[in-house]
């Protein structure tokens, strides 16, 4: 079993590597920095191989799936939620997330605020900024986004931590530097963030560049997702 899941042995070694020379490249500490395992479509025993080896945040996009393979995971980790929100679906992830990171709406925040406080949590936030106003995907448009951060902000049981974005692949620097400025912009004059959740597989050195503190990596961590053995 362990010489099967060799790979992401090998895998992790190159995502380490270049995360230490980026990060290098940009006077930062190791510290500075979160790698978050990407686990769609991967089953438990590599996603608890790469927990092993050190990776200690998990990103789960879908519920059910997530619901599915809880309770085989290593429960050392921690998991962000990362993907599309239904509302109907937040109950299911407050006890046991500690970030939902692809808040776009105030409907999606106050239904977050209220499951929260009945499990009499604060819940940690990220708002999800689609940085390349592309239609196919969620996250709220970045003119929109001081209103919605001061609303989200007025919900006594959600703490607002920062910004996550998934740039358009074929512009990726250009827009990851448009987050950039854009999370630079909202901490100094909207209110304080410590967070920007940018890069994955094919972008995170750029990202990690361009101020990232957690980068999320799914294909270079485990290899070509396979949607048919879901
Ligand atoms: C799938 C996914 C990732 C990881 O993508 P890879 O290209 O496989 O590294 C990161 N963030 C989100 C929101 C995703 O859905």
């Amino acid at each position: 079993m362990d010489n099967e899941l060799g790979y992401i042995d090998e895998n992790l070694k190159v995502i380490r590597y270049n995360i230490g020379e980026a990060l290098s490249r940009s006077g930062r500490t190791e510290d500075s920095l979160r790698l978050m395992a990407v686990t769609k479509t991967v089953p438990p025993e590599a996603v608890n191989h790469a927990v092993e080896l050190g990776v200690s945040l998990l990103g789960e996009n879908r519920v059910q799936e997530f619901q599915s393979k809880q309770e085989a995971y290593d429960s050392s980790a921690e998991v962000h939620f990362i993907g599309h929100l239904q509302t109907n679906k937040v109950k299911y992830i407050i006890r046991p997330m500690t970030m939902i990171q692809s808040v776009d709406s105030l409907k999606l925040g106050n239904e977050i605020n209220r499951l929260a406080k009945a499990e009499n949590k604060i819940m940690d936030i990220l708002c999800e900024v689609n940085i390349g106003g592309e239609e196919s995907k969620s996250g709220t448009a970045p003119g929109k986004l001081r209103e919605l951060l001061e609303q989200l902000s007025q919900l006594d049981n959600i703490r607002i931590r920062g910004l996550m974005t998934i740039p358009p692949p074929s512009d990726s620097d250009l827009f990851l530097g448009r987050m950039e400025e854009l999370y630079n912009t909202i901490s100094t004059q909207v209110m304080p963030l410590d967070i920007l959740s940018m890069g994955m597989t094919h972008d995170y050195a750029a990202a990690i560049l361009h101020g990232s503190n957690i980068v999320r990596i799914g294909t270079g961590l485990f290899g070509a997702r396979d949607y048919s053995k879901k």
